[in-house]
């Protein structure tokens, strides 16, 4: 099962059209990346923004690059909140994001853990980072050369990601981080003018 929620309303979104070029894209996480990580955000009271991510995503659009935001929801397997809750938490970043000129053109979450209580998503699988589920269905949806894309994230899996598709790889947070191929940078808003200068170069 395939679990995605397209943000309506992306005026300047722009469709994968069959036979054209693949184009690079970035593939945002979400808590820890654009909003803050309270661990299991699960409701729009708890949804902090993080400074300067909604310009950078912004920035993003501005170049005519793909955004998607792929983002692990084990609170969903755990019992902690619904489908319906993730869904209503990007719909409030949508407006928010909007606000500031900036949207997302795919939002895709995954709510499975090998470790939850609902049956429904209690199991490992490809769409939870790092396995490549939710980077293979915003490349099918938005028309991405994964290999010439972007991840952003703060934790190890969002790095796990970026290896397992082929694509460059920021590293937000404090801690050091020397693996290659790895972009260090403290958070989005730092690290946006950094990929926008090397992803159609
Ligand atoms: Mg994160």
């Amino acid at each position: 099962m395939k679990v995605a929620a397209v943000a309506p309303g992306q005026g300047s979104t722009r469709r994968a059209v069959p036979g054209s070029r693949l184009r690079p894209g970035i593939l945002l996480d979400r808590d820890g990346t654009i909003i803050v990580d309270h661990g299991y955000v699960g409701s729009i009271d708890r949804v902090d923004f993080i400074d300067g991510a909604p310009e950078a995503i912004a920035s993003f659009n501005r170049a005519g690059v793909p955004v998607a935001v792929v983002t692990n929801q084990a609170g969903v397997a755990r019992g902690m909140y619904g489908i319906d809750d993730v869904a209503q938490v990007h719909e409030y970043i949508t407006a928010h994001l909007a606000k500031c000129g900036a949207h997302i053109d795919l939002f895709l979450f995954s709510p499975y853990h090998p470790a939850g209580v609902v049956a429904e998503y209690a199991r490992a699988s490809e769409d939870r980072k790092p396995r490549p589920g939710m980077a293979r269905a915003a490349a099918q949806a938005l028309g991405l050369e994964l290999t010439t894309s972007w991840v952003v994230g703060d934790r190890p899996e969002d790095l796990g990601l970026a290896e397992a598709i082929g694509a460059s790889a920021v590293y937000l947070g404090p801690d050091e981080c020397n693996r290659p191929g790895v972009w260090p940078f403290p958070s989005l808003a730092v690290a946006a003018p950094f990929i926008l200068e090397r992803i159609n170069a």
